[in-house]
């Protein structure tokens, strides 16, 4: 959390701008920083009257749905209609206007409120009629304090009693509606009464009327009259001199009963409508333009505009309600209940967004907690107080898209199954740390769980997820905060480790290791994982870039690995040119293949009895034009992890095959086998039959001259699939041939089974034949098993003639070796078989030996 208290402004900032380029971090605190920025913002958006119109909106529509009509019986309305200027002229004259006072006088009204203006200029008859119709001190007239007409104020005419005149300020919203009644105005001598509050006042004789400055009210009796505020309920920035109540419409339309002039005039007045009552008179004809919108004009007929008087008599009859003490003025939050709706909402969001998951769910809550929001509202409104809709649906909505933004920020760089950080954050505290501890080492730990891939695949992704989660707790619970744990890929780990001496790092990560081994359980399982890890130190003398520092800790993870798993190296820069070479060579491979740059050479294989050549194993080789051939051990495997070798070793094949054809058309009377190798990935592929045949069958080849070497070890990994594809390919006719016998600590119970042809011993149980007394019993071994299963033996690397002799002794049909020749490119192998092979027994001619 950022702390504001701390002062000057500029060290806030400072703060600010450190949190902010914090990466974000979920939870509690963005909840909180969501709801205040929103609150915040939703506040200064008020101060700007953003929301006045909408608030104003809402207000009116809530009035409207709530209203009841019930005409005020405490008033009659004598109304100036179209009909009656017609008959009476405009202006009224004083004497018409004398004798309505008079005619309704008769029956005895608390007051009379004369709600037209007498103070044109013009001399009118009547005028001392309507100055005696004043003498009686239940009359109110009414002036104007505007400027009239060309900027002339006229005042009322002076004979007219000051206490028995009120002004008719109506105050209008910026949106042209009344919702204000300006009551009372206190200049610095002469207070100015309102009209309605004067009449109220004349009703009210006996009630003592008082100003309150000190607590901006007004005091009428017991009922208190507070003054509205700026900030009022949805109100912004009103303009609130004098003292002004939010008017409490009581009808829409049809305020009090009424008659019009012409009826009053005939002597037609009920006399109960008047006594005891208010009789307000002016004029209601719309051509006068003395007409007011409402908060139910928006989607009214222009029925709905409402006459001066009608708005002094909604006022009136608000005004005497609340001296009767009924509930008739608004009420209004003060500003730090206002805060704390806003705040509640705000914080509603907050967790709505960050606790709830699915979008259909959030839009479904969020929906309703806006119509719940603006409910809420309307509640309070029938109670009379008026608290923001608006405001609160903002703040509610701003907040929410605060979170979310936040949620979607921290779910890119949060993992969301072990709740920990992901590689770009972590990379960004690396950089951090390096900024930091300039001079000091920073060390990196990259962790991968060994055998990862077997757990998924063998107990399912769940439970992988649960390893997962397991590893992430225990990591967390052995390193300190600091180490900045991360989860980088899959099944890697990453985190910074507080210590920088070699001895120190192995201790422990030593003790890590023992620590995440510990057996766990997972779906009632037992479980035991173990990890590789790699360290990365940035020295001092050149720090690295905080990826170069996890690539590196990457690399020497990979080489823990290699050296067995279950153990940590740290880097060292051979490592990491070991890994470009590695790449390059990988890149160069791919181009090789277009380029044909891989050709075969060729090993006799030499029937050990009579010396002669009995066939060849064809080696592929490399030629890289700018260094020479490359050999297979440097760069089969890597065709076999790109995958390259499905396409190599179907090239091989036939390149082989093309080559024995050749022979034999070359040299029909010699009959030879040619050996080809297959790869580990090879002996996986699908279609390896298929392609087989079609070449055999395109090359009008017959299969059992040609002989297929595999390993041990591709055999034993699927000792069924293995027995099923060895027979698929014995049905082409090809012979197979077990290569590198003796290394790959093979079950000799399965060797049966195996539809073999041949046993190749491994060249260096025949290389250490002289030396070592073991290795010969090994090859003897081999030997008589071979032929006691019936198999063929060839004998690899025979490099010298005791070994040889050695071999032919123990009954070795065939052997290969540099002894005989190396590997010879296409010509070379030619040569050998046209002319004279010197290890043939020089009595026997070649043509005519028998295998
Ligand atoms: P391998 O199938 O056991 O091949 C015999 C290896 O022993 C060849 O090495 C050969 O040059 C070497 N060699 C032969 N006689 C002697 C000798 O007297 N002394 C010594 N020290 N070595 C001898 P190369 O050609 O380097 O091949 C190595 C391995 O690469 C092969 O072992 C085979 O597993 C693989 N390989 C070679 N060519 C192919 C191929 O076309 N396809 C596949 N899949 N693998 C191949
Ligand atoms: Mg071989
Ligand atoms: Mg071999």
């Amino acid at each position: 959390m950022v702390h504001f208290r701390t002062w000057p402004l500029g060290q806030q900032f400072r703060q600010l701008a450190a949190y902010l380029s914090q990466p974000i971090n979920f939870g509690s605190r963005a909840v909180l920083v969501s709801s205040l920025l929103a609150l915040t913002l939703v506040s200064m958006g008020k101060r700007l009257q953003l929301f006045e119109t909408f608030e104003m909106l809402s207000f009116d529509l809530l009035t409207r749905l709530q209203i009841q009509e019930s005409p005020d019986p405490r008033l009659l309305l004598v109304e100036v209609t179209e009909a009656d200027l017609e008959a009476y002229g405009w202006p009224l004259s004083d004497q018409v206007i004398a004798d309505i006072i008079a005619e309704v006088q008769r029956h005895e009204p608390t007051v009379v409120g004369l709600d037209l203006y007498r103070n044109t200029p013009q001399d009118m008859p009547g005028r001392a009629a309507l100055a005696q119709a004043f003498e009686a001190s239940n009359v109110i007239g009414i002036f104007n304090v505007g400027k009239q007409g060309k900027g002339i104020e006229v005042p009322a005419p002076p004979t007219w009693p000051a206490d028995q005149l009120g002004f008719n300020d109506l105050v209008i919203d910026p949106d042209g509606v009344l919702r204000r009644n300006l009551l009372y105005v206190s200049a610095a001598e002469d207070p100015f009464f309102s009209f309605p509050l004067r009449v109220v006042l004349a009703y009210h004789r006996d009630l003592p009327f008082q100003v309150d400055r000190q607590n901006d009210l007004l005091r009428i009796g017991d009922a208190k009259f507070p003054a509205l505020m700026p900030g009022d309920g949805g109100y912004a920035r009103v303009d609130n001199r004098g003292y002004q109540v939010l008017l409490k419409y009581r009808t829409s339309y049809q305020t009090a009963p009424s008659l019009t002039i012409t009826q009053v005039l005939a002597g037609a007045v009920p006399p109960d409508w008047v006594r005891g009552n208010i009789v307000l008179v002016g004029s209601t004809a719309s051509s006068l333009k003395d007409e007011f919108f409402t908060p139910f004009s928006q989607d009214q007929s222009s029925q709905f505009v409402m006459a001066g008087v009608e708005m002094h008599a909604q006022s009136i009859s608000q005004l005497l309600d609340a001296i009767a003490g009924e509930p008739a003025l608004y009420q209004f939050l003060p500003q730090w209940g206002e805060f704390l709706w806003l705040l509640g909402w705000t914080l509603v969001a907050g967790v709505a967004g960050w606790a709830v998951r699915r979008p259909a769910s959030l839009l479904v809550l969020s929906g309703s907690i806006v119509l719940g929001i603006w409910g809420l509202s309307g509640l309070a409104l029938a109670q009379l107080v008026w608290v923001p809709t608006v405001e609160p649906i903002a703040a509610f909505l701003l907040a929410l898209g605060l979170v979310l933004t936040q949620k979607a920020l921290y779910r890119s760089s949060y993992d969301q199954l072990t709740m920990l950080p992901g590689r770009d954050m972590f990379l960004l505290q690396v950089q951090r740390a390096l900024q930091h501890h300039p001079g000091t080492a920073v060390t990196v730990v990259f962790l991968d769980i060994d055998r990862f891939k077997l757990i998924n695949q063998s107990f399912g992704h769940l439970m992988g997820d649960r390893v997962l989660k397991t590893i992430g707790q225990r990591l967390r619970q052995f390193l300190p905060t600091s180490a900045q744990l991360a989860r980088v890929g899959g099944d890697e780990f990453a985190f910074l480790l507080p210590v920088h001496d070699q001895t120190t790092v192995d201790q422990w990560l030593g003790r890590l290791q023992t620590e995440l081994s510990a057996p766990f359980s997972v779906a009632r399982r037992r479980l035991s994982v173990t990890s590789s890890m790699g360290v990365a130190m940035a020295h001092r003398d050149h720090p690295p870039t905080a990826q170069d520092l996890l690539r590196d800790a990457h690399t020497a993870m990979y080489r823990a690995k290699a050296l067995h798993e279950y153990r940590h190296e740290v880097f060292a820069s051979t490592m990491h040119e070991e890994a470009v070479r590695r790449l390059e060579l990988e890149s160069h491979l791919l181009s090789a293949f277009e380029n044909n740059e891989f050709l075969l050479h060729y090993q006799p294989i030499v029937c050990l009895q009579s010396g002669r050549i009995a066939g060849f194993e064809a080696l592929v080789r490399w030629y890289r034009p700018e260094e020479g051939f490359v050999s297979p051990g440097q760069f089969i495997q890597v065709t076999e992890e790109t995958g390259l070798i499905v396409h190599l070793g179907q090239w091989i094949f036939r390149a082989a095959c093309t080559q024995l054809k050749a022979w034999q058309q070359q040299f029909p009377d010699q009959p030879l086998t040619m050996s080809i190798n297959l790869s580990r990935r090879q002996f996986h592929q699908a279609d390896l039959v298929i392609q087989f045949g079609d070449t055999l069958q395109e090359l009008a080849l017959v299969g059992n001259r040609v002989q297929l070497e595999i390993t041990e070890s591709m055999i034993m990994r699927d000792v069924d699939g293995a027995v099923d594809l060895m027979h698929r390919l014995k049905q082409l006719g090809l012979k197979l041939a077990i290569d590198d016998f003796g290394t790959g600590y093979s079950s000799l119970s399965y060797l049966h089974r195996f539809p073999t042809d041949t046993l190749k011993i491994d060249q260096s149980f025949v290389g250490r034949m002289d030396q070592s007394d073991d290795d010969r019993e090994i090859v003897h071994t081999i030997i008589t098993l071979g032929q006691k299963l019936n198999m063929d033996l060839v004998a690899e690397g025979i490099e010298t003639e005791t070994q040889l002799a050695r071999l032919r002794a123990m009954g070795c049909r065939r052997g290969q070796g540099y002894l005989f020749s190396q590997p010879l490119g296409r010509d070379g192998a030619t040569a050998l078989l046209a002319n004279p092979w010197p290890w043939a027994q020089a009595s026997i001619p070649n043509g005519a030996s028998t295998p």
